[in-house]
């Protein structure tokens, strides 16, 4: 008759946090892949140039962003 589901804290709770943990791991794998290609980057000497006009990028944002592909300009511009 009527599903128990909503009415279990404890399974709600770890179902949640199950959802949360997954969130961050896929975050987590996604900036080891960035930085895996920066480093890539970094080996053929590309690594703080701007991928789409081929600037330089600002040395505060590989600071703040170390796995950045373009520059502020073109990254705000996406
Ligand atoms: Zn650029």
């Amino acid at each position: 008759m009527f599903s128990d589901d909503e009415h279990d804290p404890e399974g709600s709770t770890a179902s949640m946090d199950q959802v949360r943990d997954t969130a961050l791991l896929a975050t987590v794998r996604r900036t080891v892949v960035e930085l895996e290609a920066a480093r890539e980057r970094l080996a053929e000497g590309t690594y703080g140039t701007c991928e789409r006009c081929g600037r330089p990028i600002a040395p505060a944002r590989l600071e703040a962003r170390p796995e950045a592909r373009t520059c502020v300009a073109c990254a705000s511009r996406r």
